[in-house]
């Protein structure tokens, strides 16, 4: 049977690179066994409905080139894909439940709950609603049918509880962490429906990875405590459970704890996908896009945290990692999220990707400073510069004396190298470039050597100097790289200016 797997995030915000990960996770394993890849949305909590944030969700896997076979964007067979739009669709499951004597109508008010609670914290207890307790709550249970109906029918505000079993040891098979037991007794007898007549993430959620034949679960560990319930949920209705694979936890790059949104906050990096701009408070939260990472980048990354092809491999692109991934591979302990690696990955592809290419994105960045030029020279500056950048927002900082001369000199490199007889040497040195005709890089490398040695220089004073007045700086690819891109009389201007303008 060919697995149907879902991502199914709830629109209360943008989507959490952790999210990202569940998703592309899915993703592979529906690719790799040619299986269905479904997105549906889990809005019955309406209290925490997010505008935007759906279409953030579809936006930024379209960026990421994550496709679903089926979802709310592109429609299919098991449809509608939005839990909102399903509403008429749960109450029946839900009445099948009490029917079956799997669940029960619960009365308790909050105020009554809350009781209950504070009597629990003073005896250093914690209240759950559960086997144990249920019988002393005002609920299905406890009332008779008469009452039950009476309340009902006078408007009393209710929900509907599962009703776990008493004394029954619950297994969950999962795929990453094998067999997890759990007693009965321990578990809470959850909300399934409101009294608004909204369904909860556990009813709506199960019935529908029913009604759309999902085969596989895959999702974050922190959903592994609902498991037992789900696990529950399928028995009571007769239905067979979908396999669970539950997947480690992406952590603070410290290590300890579940990467938030603080983290990128306090160390500067993004854990959203794209751009957010808080619809409430207009608070901007920075995307992995808008930063100047490649998505290919951000797919290879997020797929070898928590999950490795058994080699060590590390560039894989999105076919690969289809070809290459299995569930057996996902580690069970959490991944560091690692800033410098995700640094590093970016910095790879941006070298894999054909420098005309990433020429056409530097040319905008050069109309913005007012440089006209040839795509040409465009091309043959990223080409020399393109293997120190991170991200193609830094080639202006790493070129721009390619296209304008240097405002300023570096100090340091001043301090450090520039003598009494500098300006002398640089002239000298200026002279015997614009002798060489035609102007020959390599010959113009081996006539400044000869100079420094045939007058016993130093030849990183000499050359941080030349460099300095041509550049600004200590930086940059090859000298007559650069010389021979800017021309001799470019050349011979810029090192007069510096002359003119450097005083120790
Ligand atoms: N709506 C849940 C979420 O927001 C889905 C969890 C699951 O995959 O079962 O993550």
């Amino acid at each position: 049977m060919k697995p149907r797997v879902r991502f199914a995030p709830s629109p209360t915000g943008p989507l959490h690179i952790g999210g990202v990960r569940t998703a592309l996770y899915n993703y592979l394993f529906a690719k790799k066994n040619g299986g269905t890849m479904i997105l549906r949305i889990e809005d019955t909590d309406q209290q925490r409905f997010v505008p935007g944030a759906e279409a953030y969700i579809i936006e930024a896997f379209q960026w990421l080139g994550i496709e679903f076979d089926e979802g709310v964007h592109v429609g299919g067979k098991f449809g509608p894909y939005k839990q909102s739009e399903r509403k008429h669709i749960y109450k029946q499951y839900v009445d099948l439940l009490i029917e079956k004597g799997n669940a029960y109508f619960a009365f308790d008010t909050a105020e009554e709950l809350e009781k209950k609670r504070k009597e629990a914290e003073s005896e250093k207890r914690n209240f759950q609603y559960d086997v144990h307790t249920r019988h002393q709550m005002c609920n299905s249970l406890t009332l008779s049918p008469e009452e039950v109906e009476q309340k009902i029918s006078s408007g009393a505000p209710y929900v509907i509880r599962f009703k776990h079993q008493e004394d029954q040891e619950i297994e969950v098979n999962d795929l990453i962490r094998g067999k997890v037991t759990i007693h009965s007794g321990l578990l809470d007898d959850k909300v399934l429906f409101k009294s608004d007549g909204m369904p909860t993430y556990h009813l709506a959620n199960i019935v529908d990875d029913h009604l759309m034949e999902i085969t596989h679960v895959i999702r974050g560990e922190e959903w592994l405590p609902s498991a037992p319930l789900h696990v529950e949920l399928y028995r009571a209705f007769g239905w067979q459970a979908p396999q669970f694979a539950h997947l480690p936890l992406l952590l603070k790059p410290e290590g300890n704890g579940k990467l938030s949104k603080r983290d990128g906050d306090r160390l500067g990096f993004p854990v959203f996908p794209l751009r957010w701009e808080d619809p409430q408070t207009s608070e901007i939260s920075s995307g992995y896009r808008e930063s100047g990472y490649l998505p290919e980048a951000v797919v290879n990354m997020l797929a070898l945290l928590g999950w490795n092809p058994g080699t060590t491999q590390e560039i894989m692109t999105m076919n690969e990692l289809i070809q290459l991934f299995s569930i057996e591979k996902i580690s069970k302990s959490g991944a560091k999220f690692d800033l410098e690696k995700a640094k590093w990955f970016n910095h790879q592809y941006l070298q894999l990707m054909p420098t005309d290419e990433l020429a056409k994105q530097f040319l905008p960045i050069l109309s913005d400073h007012n440089i006209q030029i040839s795509t040409e020279k465009v091309i043959k500056v990223v080409e020399m510069v393109k293997d120190r950048i991170y991200f193609a927002n830094e080639l202006w900082d790493h070129s721009s004396y390619f296209f304008t001369r240097p405002d300023h000199y570096d100090e340091q490199v001043i301090k450090k190298r520039w003598k009494e007889d500098t300006a002398v040497r640089l002239s000298e040195i200026k002279s015997l470039l614009n002798d060489l005709k035609p102007f020959d890089k390599t010959i113009a490398h081996d006539k400044t050597m000869e100079y420094i040695q045939t007058h016993e220089l130093n030849t990183g004073q000499i050359m941080n100097c030349l460099r300095l007045s041509i550049v600004g700086a200590a930086k940059g690819p090859d000298l007559f790289d650069i010389i021979d891109f800017l021309g001799i009389s470019e050349v011979s201007k810029r090192i007069d200016i510096a002359i003119q303008n450097i005083h120790i």
